[in-house]
């Protein structure tokens, strides 16, 4: 009990950083907000996403992802559920798959952060696709690694897309690779890819 209050007493003095441009102020800036809220733009692959110019969208992404910060997880949640309209815009009946996460990833952070932000969208459950073999991290790989490593790399259970419209969400897209495999496994499964998303896009000279 004692310790609680004094950790909350610390908190209350040690200095706060915003999550995406790190400059000392709340947990999550008024213009880090403010950049949530830009309109989802179509990449050159055909992905919907927020345009992230500054990087601070992907910094307070990886602050949620990595750090738990959860300040950021109610404005990064409402601009993934708008990108994610967007893929779907004019298409009825579609269901959304998410990316799905490696084991390893989710046992390191203890949960799945693409879901964690969908909230607002109805997205399939998890068990609706899978990772079906070893694959690294896609950070740090060329445009032609990051293919090889997801290539024939995910699996979706029939039940959920066979013959339905399907909508593909992850957080980043960067070459659109992930998305590619998954689209792949959808079709095997008899469904159809009609528009994919993600939360932002990173150009792909800033892949590293
Ligand atoms: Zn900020």
């Amino acid at each position: 009990m004692w310790s609680v209050s004094a950790g909350r007493v610390l908190d209350a003095f040690l200095p706060t950083r915003c999550a995406g441009c790190g400059l000392p102020s709340s947990p999550f800036c008024a213009g880090c907000r403010s950049e949530c809220e830009a309109p989802p733009e179509c990449t050159e692959d055909g992905i919907w996403a927020i345009p992230d110019p500054e990087e601070h969208l992907r910094a307070a992404l990886r602050a949620f992802k990595d750090h738990a910060r959860f300040a950021v997880r109610g404005p990064l949640g409402s601009a993934w559920c708008r990108a994610a309209r967007a893929a779907g815009a004019g298409v009825s009946d579609a269901v959304v798959l998410l990316v799905p996460s490696r084991t390893s990833s989710l046992a390191r952070r203890g949960f799945d952060p693409v879901r964690a932000l969908s909230r607002g969208v109805p997205v399939l459950p998890a068990a609706a696709a899978w990772v079906s073999r070893p694959m690294r991290d896609q950070r740090g790989l060329s445009a032609a690694q990051r293919q090889r490593n997801v290539r024939g790399g995910f699996s979706v259970d029939p039940v959920w897309v066979s013959g339905r419209s399907v909508i593909l969400a992850d957080d980043v897209a960067t070459t659109g690779s992930t998305l590619g495999a998954l689209a792949s496994a959808v079709s095997e499964a008899g469904g159809r890819t009609v528009g994919m998303a993600a939360l932002i896009s990173v150009h792909r000279s800033q892949t590293r």
